[in-house]
């Protein structure tokens, strides 16, 4: 039986890992919609390659050469932020949301609204709007499944009937390319440093991320959300190597965890077939190559990142969808060369330090939170070059 799909961000990262597992396996799936922001070339190839009967582009601009992209093919084409909530409200039984940023998250909850089952790798959406996305997909019987990873991990190790005898959650990190550096040699990075991860090949705002670990604070958020044990029972544990890639430690003393080469087609397929399993193609794990695991405590004094996200979800509120369009803003200045590395968790600690509005509690509220933290970030980055 085949099943129909659509990938929301198919340009990306994540979004040709999962269109390559889904050509692989042409007689599986069908494709519904594809989206991406701006690479019409990337969407039309895609689409035809699969067939797909609806492309959305996010940049209003680049509609008319989408359409002349695709034109005779027969494939649907619109533009815009609502076409991109359409191709995500399309019926298909299978949604993966791999916009990057909060941009995802209109799309997200237009997928949650449907009752759809949707592979969660755009983790800033969960991380701004945890709670009103949790309730709309328990209103609206839709399924979450976790793509970031290390939540892929916790859920294949998680016995999800009895969250009562989970001990803890242990979130894996691999340290980022600056684990053993220097806060002094950190100042002077370069975005083209900054992108080079030891481990993963990823878009550049993740990549700066885990240079930066916010990428784990991010993670922190999110699967406080995914895993309700409480937050306080998740802790970071530095893993520079990335084979375990989660543990859940059981209260009698039992800790389960998932390994695997660093390819994210492996918990992509997961999600993809799941509840069932199906072949990806990643390296296989030999560990006798390998030869050693090693942990450390992460350093919270390099990467104050860390602590931020810890206090934004122990706050909860609105603290993380602050933290995170914070942390949006000054990554893209980051990016652009307008900051410094070490002024990107700067940022993220004055705007929540000067921002603190009570708890959203619909899409709207969030989205209203989010505009005013970024406007925030953007106005002390301005001073600061000024
Ligand atoms: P990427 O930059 O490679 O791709 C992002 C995709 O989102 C592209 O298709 C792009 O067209 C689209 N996009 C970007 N801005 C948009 C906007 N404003 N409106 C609509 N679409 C927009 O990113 P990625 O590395 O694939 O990451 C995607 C998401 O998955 C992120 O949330 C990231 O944190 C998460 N994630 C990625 C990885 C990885 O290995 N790359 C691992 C875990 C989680
Ligand atoms: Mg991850």
């Amino acid at each position: 039986m085949t099943r129909t799909v659509s990938i929301l961000g198919a340009t990306g990262s994540v979004g040709t890992s999962t269109l390559d597992l889904i050509e692989r396996n042409r007689d599986a799936f069908s494709v519904v919609a594809l989206t991406a922001n701006s690479d019409v070339a990337g969407l039309a190839a895609a689409a035809k390659r699969t067939g797909a009967r609806f492309a959305a582009i996010g940049d209003t601009r680049l509609g008319g050469a989408l359409a002349d992209a695709l034109a005779g093919t027969g494939i649907e084409t619109a533009a815009g932020e609502a076409a991109l909530a359409e191709a995500a409200a399309r019926d298909a039984d299978w949604t993966m949301a791999a916009i990057v940023g909060c941009a995802g998250l209109k799309p997200v909850m237009a997928a949650l609204r449907r009752g759809a089952t949707v592979a969660l790798a755009n983790k800033e959406s969960l991380v701004s709007a945890g709670d009103v996305m949790m309730q709309a997909a328990q209103a609206h019987g839709a399924t979450l499944l976790p793509v970031d990873s290390e939540h892929n991990a916790i859920f294949q190790c998680l016995d999800h009937a009895n969250l009562a005898a989970v001990g803890r959650i242990i979130l894996t990190a691999s340290g980022g390319p600056f684990r053993t550096w220097s806060l002094t040699e950190m100042a002077a990075v370069t975005p083209e440093r900054a992108v080079q991860h030891p481990n993963w090949s990823m878009g550049a705002k993740i990549s700066i991320d885990s240079a930066t670990m916010m990428n784990k604070g991010l993670e922190l958020i999110e699967a406080h959300h995914l895993f309700p044990v409480g937050h306080d029972r998740i802790e970071i544990l530095v893993h520079p190597q990335s084979v375990i890639h989660s543990m859940v430690e059981y209260v009698d003393g039992s800790t389960l965890a998932q390994l695997g080469t660093p390819d994210m087609r492996t918990p992509i397929a997961h999600a993809l077939a799941w509840p069932e399993r199906m072949a990806a193609p990643a390296e296989r794990l030999d560990l006798a190559r390998i030869g050693s695991l090693s942990f450390e405590a992460p350093d919270a004094v390099r990467f104050p990142a860390l602590a931020l996200a810890r206090g934004a979800v122990e706050a909860g509120g609105a603290r993380p969808a602050i933290l995170n369009a914070a942390n949006e803003q000054a990554v893209a200045a980051f990016l652009a060369r307008r900051i410094g590395f070490l002024d990107i968790a700067a940022i993220v600690a004055k705007v929540l330090d000067r921002y603190d509005p009570s708890s959203p509690t619909s899409l709207d509220e969030v989205l209203a939170v989010d505009a005013e933290a970024r406007r925030l970030a953007m106005e002390m980055m301005e001073v600061k070059a000024a």
